[in-house]
């Protein structure tokens, strides 16, 4: 299957629920018609189709060796409300063709679409909860970031998930009228807040691969006349490893007890990946995902999990209908994958 018919799977899941953008909320009619279409897919394949108690789709081809754990590969069908063509169905489709070229194998092999990854990963949490995991999983993905394109390469082998803390802050200050109050002498909570803002932005900064954003303020009382009082903002930071989502969180004043921690990849699947990018003489590129995965939950088990990530075309822009990645990288990434898995399926 070349790059163009993987694009016409995707344009079909594409139009489930109408536009615009995709709209395939986890457990919702247009989720079920996704796996439903998914699911016909992997029968056509002669694969055997379970869906698991969580709602999972798992299409197998059993290994000759049935004592061997299973290798899968996959990612999810869900989407936010206005989604684009990409992240999460880019995953399923490539590893259902990969899973086909590569035919009967030691172990057995399997494509997967976990239910509801983007509100918080249900189904893979589910299915972590049920237990019958597999040996090793890999989940291509959208990059859903610009990094890809900015260093001209097509692939990236993923190095792990970041981890993140959210927090909220209050500055105190103190109400006057905006006409009469003269400009020295004011305790403006917004200017404070402001400076905040600035510094949460400058930490980050410091701190090699961490973000941290200001997403929402509320500043009160909120009149246009009216010093404000009291703002109260939150933060939201990342960091790619636990030293250094440490020094954020401290440098930041962040509650650790609410962080989430890092996830790393590593162990065989990220091997069979480097070595399938270096077989193609293509640039290795390794990244930390800035997003949450079903591979960050399945490694979090305890599973030995890769990711690779696809460029990203338009700015990186991902979760919106400009979402794009071309044909050309994704057959690429198809051809890498199916090394891959195939590499996994025959470890004894
Ligand atoms: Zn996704």
């Amino acid at each position: 299957m070349t790059g163009s018919a993987l694009r016409e799977r995707l344009d079909l899941l594409y139009a489930i629920g109408g536009g615009p953008g995709a709209n395939r909320v986890g457990y919702t009619a247009e989720e079920d018609e996704a796996h439903a279409l998914a699911d016909g897919w992997m029968r056509e394949a002669g694969l055997e189709v379970e869906v698991d108690d969580g709602g999972n789709l798992i299409g197998r081809r059993p290994g000759t060796d049935p004592s061997l754990s299973e290798v899968w590969s996959g990612s999810h069908l869900d989407t936010v409300p206005q989604g684009g063509r990409f992240d999460g169905a880019l995953g399923v489709v490539a590893a259902l063709e990969a899973v086909e070229r590569l035919g009967r194998r030691p172990r057995t092999v399997a494509v997967v679409a976990f239910r509801d990854e983007e509100r918080g990963c249900a189904g893979s949490r589910a299915r972590i909860r049920r237990g019958e995991l597999p040996g090793a999983f890999v989940e291509l993905h959208h990059e859903q970031g610009p990094r890809l394109a900015q260093a001209g390469a097509p692939l990236a082998v993923v190095t792990g998930i970041v981890g993140y803390v959210r927090g909220e802050r209050v500055v105190d200050g103190r109400a006057g009228h905006a006409g009469t109050t003269p400009m020295t002498g004011r305790d403006d909570a917004l200017v404070a807040a402001a400076t905040e803002v600035l510094r949460v932005r400058d930490v980050a900064g410091a701190i090699d691969g961490a973000v941290a954003t200001v997403g929402r303020l509320e500043v009160e009382p909120g009149g246009s006349n009216v010093i404000p009082a009291r703002v109260t903002f939150t933060i939201d930071a990342r960091a790619p490893d636990t030293e250094r989502l440490g020094r954020l969180m401290s440098d930041l004043g962040l509650d650790p007890a609410r962080a989430v921690q890092p996830v790393s990849f590593d162990g065989a699947p990220v091997d069979a990946l480097r070595a399938a990018v270096e077989a193609r003489a293509l640039p290795l590129v390794e990244l930390a995902s800035g997003a949450g995965h079903d591979a960050g939950v399945l490694a979090g088990a305890g599973v030995p999990s890769a990711m690779l990530f696809v460029r990203a075309l338009n700015d990186g822009v991902s979760h919106s209908p400009d979402e794009l990645s071309s044909d050309e990288d994704v057959a690429l990434a198809v051809d890498v994958l199916t090394e891959a898995l195939g590499r996994l399926a025959d470890l004894p």
